[in-house]
Order: structure tokens, then sequence, then C-alpha cells
């Protein structure tokens, strides 16, 4: 007879989903009410204000799509791109492709600012583009690439942007939360990100957030939308502002419970102090992988600190290592992605997963699977190595 499904037990260090802190599940598993209820519009005011609060911006029209980070930067795209407009799009990874294909899929023309996976945007490349494409009207980049932990300079790209006229798109579903992100400050026009990396939430929910100049194209455009649940003229109209909301989809409303949660718990540890919080655990696991042996692919400036691209060693089965991880501690870690497969694990510090017993476990367990399949590392000193760290070194500090 088929029972039901019990999940066994994981850390999950990975490129995504990040452990999820119990809170959160506890909120999420809270009586469903009525999506119109009123208690539920007073939940749905403070998400908002709470999602304001994470971005840094007083942008009106932000709010959570109910559907994954990847229909955030849909919702980004399809609102915002008509066809025959121009998009300056900068890729130094996987998910740099998926914002030209979303452009191409609007009948928007990409633009493409070509960098090696593994280094940051170049400023300077890019402002080529846009000198060489005046009538463009956007610019797009990735702040956090995921497939190969780069950050990019975010505030440098968006000056870019606004020097040439371009309104900008920013990808920032693994820098939020666990890196600087600051919407108006920067000058953001439009950001989506994502529930399941740094705001160790569950799964399936994409905060997004438009300036009003976004709003101004979004409004006046001269070609429906052509995604209709995607449309923010249409999900205005549940999400807006007052109390008269109207049906357009019934809201995820214990995934909102979750992402409220979530939240609620950035908020009381503070902005800074999570950014701070994943430089610091990043530090410790960089300081114990490189007493192994391992390297990271990416120059340190330029290190993403909750996604961790580290080498394989020589002659070792990268999956066979993950395949043991997850057997023998069932600790998760992620293989590498695009160009990067095969070549790199990511161990991803998101979260509530960005801890000391999290960096430890991580370095012990890769010591001993990798020991066990006689690779050629340094054994047994990365734990110490990172402990010393910590020892030497206080998050206060950072
Ligand atoms: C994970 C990720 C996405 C996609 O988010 P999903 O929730 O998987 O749809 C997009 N961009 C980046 C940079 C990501 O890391």
């Amino acid at each position: 007879m088929t029972t039901s499904f019990h999940p066994p037990v994981r850390t999950l260090m990975g490129p995504g989903p990040s452990d999820v802190n119990p809170r959160i599940l506890e909120a999420m598993s809270r009586p469903t009410i009525g999506h119109l209820d009123p208690s539920f519009i007073a939940l749905m005011d403070e998400i908002k204000s709470l999602t304001q609060y994470a971005f840094q911006t007083k942008n009106k029209l932000t709010l959570p799509i109910s559907a994954p980070g990847s229909a955030g930067m849909e919702a980004c795209v399809v609102n915002l791109v008509e066809p025959g407009d121009k998009v300056v799009i900068c890729q130094n990874g996987v998910f740099g492709g998926r914002m030209k294909e979303n452009v191409e899929r609007c009948g928007g023309i990409a633009v493409m600012v070509e960098n090696d996976w593994g280094t940051a945007i170049d400023l300077r490349q890019t402002e080529e583009a846009l000198k060489a494409n005046s009538d463009a009207k956007f610019l797009a980049f990735v702040h956090a690439e995921t497939s190969t932990g780069v950050l990019s300079d975010a505030k440098g790209l968006c000056a870019l942007a606004k020097k040439y006229n371009c309104l900008s798109i920013v990808d920032a579903v693994t820098s939020l939360g666990g890196s600087e992100v600051d919407v108006d400050g920067w000058g953001i026009d439009a950001i989506y990100s994502g529930t399941q990396k740094c705001l160790s939430c569950t799964p399936g929910i994409s905060p997004v957030s438009f300036s009003d100049k976004a709003v101004d194209i979004i409004v006046n455009r001269k070609t429906k939308v052509q995604s209709w649940f995607l449309d923010m003229n249409l999900v205005m109209g549940y999400w807006g502002e007052g109390a008269k909301r109207a049906y357009h989809h019934t809201a995820p409303i214990n995934a909102l419970y979750a992402l409220h949660e979530a939240l609620v718990i950035l908020k009381e540890e503070g902005l800074e102090n999570s950014w701070a919080r994943h430089q610091y655990h990043h530090k410790a696991l960089a300081t114990g992988l490189e007493a192994m042996g391992l390297a990271f692919i990416v120059p340190e400036a330029d290190r993403l600190p909750q996604l961790n691209a580290a080498t394989i060693p020589e002659g070792i089965d990268e999956a066979a290592v993950r395949k043991a991880l997850l057997e023998q501690y069932n600790l998760e870690i992620g293989a590498g992605l695009g160009s990067l497969a095969g070549k790199v694990w990511r161990i991803g510090l998101m979260g509530f997963a960005c801890n000391k017993k999290n960096v430890l476990l991580c370095l012990g367990a890769l010591d001993s699977v990798l020991s066990q399949m006689g690779a050629s590392i340094q054994t047994g000193i990365a734990v110490t190595a990172a402990n010393q760290y910590y020892t030497q070194e206080s998050l206060s500090r950072i």
C-alpha cells in the first residue's frame, strides 16, 4: 500500500534549495484561510513591506510572484520588453543565457555581452556594448551567478544603465539576503529573487520589485503582455494598494505564510548582519577547502560567499563523491552546471544553512570521502584549519 511520504533529513549545501528554518515549516503548517480573507489581506500588506525592506526599496510595485525564481525572471522580461525592443544582456554563466531566451521569446532583440564563466561581468565591455547600441532600452544581468559562484558589480552596472538611458533588469535570486542588494540606492528598475536560496524558505515563490519608471512602461505598453498569468497590469488588481482586491489567481496561501516568516527572520537578524554572516562562514569554508588542496575557480575579489565553486581532485569521479556524501552524511552539495559540469562542485552556504556546524560537517565529510577514494589531497587538516579561522576571527569584526 502507498503510504505518506517522509523525506530523509538532509543538510542542503548545494545551489538551492537550502535548509529551511524550522520556524518557516511551522508557519507553513498553520490553517489555510481564504485568499480574500481580511486577515490574509493584512498579511499581504506585511509581506509587501517586508519585501521592500529586503530589497531596500520604496517601490510600490513590490510583491511575491506565485511561482519560482524563473517566473520572476519571466515576469520582469514579459512585462517590460515589447517586440523590437533591444536589450543588452551580460552573460557570465547559465542564468544570463536564460534571460536571452526570455527576451527573444518576447520578440525582443538580445545583444549579448559575453564574459568568461567564473569571472565577474566586465564594466568596460558592457559600456562598449551600450555605446554601440544607443537604441537599447534595457540592460539585464545576473547579480550573483549561482552556476559559477561569482558576484558582479550591480551598483556599477546600474550606473552604466542610467548613463546610457536604459532601465536595469537584475537577477537577485541568489544574492538577496546573502549579499548587499540596494534597489533604490543603485537605481534598479526591475528585480526578481527566489525564496529557496538565502531566504531559506521553501521553493516556489519569487519576490519582485519594479521602479516607477518600469511601472510607467508596463501601464503604457503598445502590445498586451504575452503572459496572462504574469501580466502586472492584472496582478496589480489583487496585490495593489487599498482594500479593494479582486480575484486574479488563488494565492499560494501557506507558501506565503512561509515567505512572511522568512522575511521576519531576515529582519530580526538585520540585512547587514546577514551579509556579514555569509562572508564569515564562507571564509572559514574557503580556509578549510584550500588547506585540503581544493582550489576556487573564482578570483577572491569576485567570490560569492553563499556559493563556493571548488575544483575536483585529479582522477576523482565527482558524482560518486556527491553520492557518498548523501549516503554517508545526508549531505547534499551541487554539481557543476553548463560548461562547468564535471569540473567543479558547488557548495552552498545559504541563509539558515550558513553556519559553523555545516561548514565543519562539509569539510569533515569531504575529507573523509575523498580519502576513502584515494584522492591526492591533504587529509586530516581541513576541519582544524577552519576551526583555527573561527578562533582567530569573530563575526563582529567582518
Ligand atoms: C536558482 C536561480 C534561478 C531560478 O530560480 P528557480 O526558483 O529555480 O526557478 C534564477 N537565477 C539564478 C541566479 C538562480 O540561482
